[in-house]
C-alpha cells in the first residue's frame, strides 16, 4: 500500500541563532503558518528536526501544494519553502516519491540527490540512499544530468521520525522573524508608497503592526481610506496588519490651516498625527511609532522638520526607510504588492490645504509659538473620539493576553463605522 502525502517544509535560519528563544519563535511561526493556511487542505503543522512541517491532507493535489507554497513564501520567518512528499520508509516508495517530486520541478537541467538518515534503525545509510535514489532517477530522467556541485535541483531524502521526507522544489521565502515575536508598533499609514513598505519591514522583523490612517474626510472623499483598506488586504495574506484606525482629519486641518502660518501647516498637521498615534499606541499597548520617512526625500523630511514632529511624542519613532533610496523603496513596494495601489491618485489629508512653499528647516520655537494659539489637547481628544476601527486577519494578535485591547475597543466602540 502506498501512502504518500504532500508536504511543505518550512526552513528558517535566523531562528536557529536565537538560542533559548528558539522555542518561542517556532511557536509563533507554527501558529502563524497554521492560521494563514486555514483555507487550504492541511492535516497538521508540526515541528520536525529544526523545520516546520506542513502535512497536507491525503487528497491535496499539486495546485493545493502550490497555493500553500505561495502563501508560505511571504510569511515572515520563512527563509525557504520546499515541497514534496512524506512516505513510508521503504525504498520503492522513496524512489517513487523522489520521481514525483523531481517531475514537479520546471526548467532544470542538472540535479543531484542529498540523502540523510537520522535513525540507525533504518537499515540503509545515507551514502547508499544517495546511490539507490540516484540510480532510480537516472533511469527516469535520461535527458537530464547529475551534477555534484551547483546542481539546478537537489532532491532531498530525509529519513527521520518514522517516515521518509522527499522534496525537490525549494523556493526562497522573505526571511525575517515570525510576526508576534517583537512586540507591537503603531504605523502611520498613508496610502502612499513609503509607509506600507515601512510597515512591511517592521512586520518582517516580527512586529505586530497596527495602522493609523488620517483621512481628509469630510473635506475630501474617502478614496485614501479605500486604498489603505486595499493595502491592508495585501498585508492580510501574511498576517502583517492587525487593525487600522482611521482618523477623519479634514475639519481639524481646515482649522489649523486658518490659524497657523502657511509654511508651518504641514509640520503642525504632522504633530497632531503623532500625538493621536501615540495615544492610540498607548491604548493598544504598542511600544513604538513607525513612519515611512526617508531622509531628505521631501520638504517635510529634513532633520529639522523631523525634530519638530518628534518633539511632541515620548515614544520612540522608528523610521525603517530613513536611509533608503526611493528606488529601493519602490522595488520593495512592487515585491510586496502595494505599489500599484499606492500609485493610484488619492487626495489624502496631506494634499489638503497645502501651502505654496512649506518650511524645510523649521525651528521648534517657531512651531511651538504658532501652535500656542491652538487648543491642542482639546483637538487631540476630539480626533480620538472620531477614530474608526477596522480589523484584519493577523494571527499574532489573536493572543488572549491582549494588553490595552479592551480599553481601545471601548474608546472607539461608539464610533465604529465600517467602510462600505
Ligand atoms: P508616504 O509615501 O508614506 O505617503 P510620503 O513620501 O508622502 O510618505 P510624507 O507625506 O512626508 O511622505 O509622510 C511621511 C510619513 O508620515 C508617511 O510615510 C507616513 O508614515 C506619515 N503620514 C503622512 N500622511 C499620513 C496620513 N494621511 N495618514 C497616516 N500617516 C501619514
Ligand atoms: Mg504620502
Amino acid at each position: 500500500m502506498t501512502s504518500y502525502q504532500r508536504i511543505c517544509l518550512v526552513h528558517y535560519h535566523e531562528l536557529g541563532l536565537k538560542g533559548r528563544n528558539r522555542n518561542t519563535f517556532e511557536r509563533h511561526l507554527m501558529r502563524n503558518v497554521e492560521a494563514l493556511l486555514e483555507h487550504e487542505p492541511v492535516e497538521k503543522v508540526t515541528r520536525i528536526s529544526g523545520r516546520v512541517l506542513v502535512l497536507l491532507s491525503a487528497q491535496a493535489d499539486l495546485q493545493a501544494g502550490q497555493r500553500a507554497v505561495n502563501i508560505l513564501r511571504k510569511v515572515p520567518g520563512v527563509a525557504r519553502v520546499s515541497c514534496g512528499y512524506r512516505c513510508e520508509r521503504e525504498m520503492d516508495q522513496i524512489n517513487d516519491a523522489a520521481h514525483k517530486a523531481l517531475s514537479e520541478v520546471d526548467g532544470f537541467y542538472t540535479w543531484k540527490v542529498v540523502a540523510r538518515r537520522n535513525h540507525t534503525d533504518f537499515p540503509i545509510d545515507s551514502m547508499e540512499l544517495n546511490r539507490l535514489v540516484g540510480a532510480y532517477l537516472c533511469d527516469r530522467f535520461p535527458e537530464k544530468k547529475v551534477q555534484m556541485k551547483g546542481a539546478d535541483v537537489e532532491v532531498h531524502v530525509e529519513v527521520v521520525q518514522g517516515y521518509a521526507y522527499v522534496y525537490a522544489l525549494t523556493i526562497p521565502g522573505i526571511g525575517g522573524l515570525p510576526i508576534g515575536t517583537a512586540g507591537k508598533v503603531v504605523c502611520l499609514l498613508s496610502s502612499g508608497i513609503d509607509s506600507p513598505v515601512a510597515t512591511w519591514r517592521m512586520a518582517r522583523r516580527g512586529a505586530t503592526c497596527i495602522g493609523v490612517h488620517f483621512s481628509g474626510r469630510p473635506q475630501t472623499q474617502s478614496t485614501s481610506e479605500y486604498l489603505v483598506d486595499d493595502i491592508a488586504h495585501v498585508f492580510e495574506e501574511f498576517g502583517g496588519i492587525a487593525r487600522i484606525f482611521t482618523v477623519p482629519f479634514g475639519d481639524h486641518q481646515r482649522k489649523i490651516a486658518a490659524l497657523v502660518p502657511p509654511a508651518l501647516r504641514i509640520i503642525i498637521y504632522r504633530r497632531f498625527m503623532m500625538r493621536v498615534a501615540e495615544r492610540i499606541a498607548r491604548d493598544e499597548g504598542a511600544k513604538a511609532l513607525v513612519t515611512g520617512e526617508s531622509l531628505g526625500q521631501v520638504a517635510s523630511q529634513t532633520l529639522d522638520n523631523i525634530n519638530c514632529t518628534n518633539a511632541v511624542v515620548k515614544m520612540p519613532v522608528l523610521r525603517p526607510l530613513i536611509g533608503s533610496d526611493k528606488l529601493e523603496i519602490i522595488a520593495d513596494a512592487k515585491k510586496i504588492g502595494t505599489y500599484d495601489i499606492s500609485s493610484s491618485p488619492a487626495p489624502d489629508c496631506c494634499t489638503l490645504f497645502m501651502p505654496r512653499s512649506p518650511e524645510t528647516h523649521a525651528k521648534l520655537a517657531d512651531v511651538e509659538a504658532a501652535e500656542a494659539e491652538l487648543p491642542v489637547d482639546e483637538w487631540v481628544s476630539e480626533l480620538m473620539s472620531k477614530v474608526e476601527l477596522r480589523e484584519y486577519r493577523c494571527p499574532s494578535s489573536y493572543d488572549s493576553n491582549h494588553h490595552g485591547r479592551a480599553e481601545a475597543k471601548a474608546a472607539v466602540d461608539d464610533n465604529v463605522t465600517k467602510l462600505n
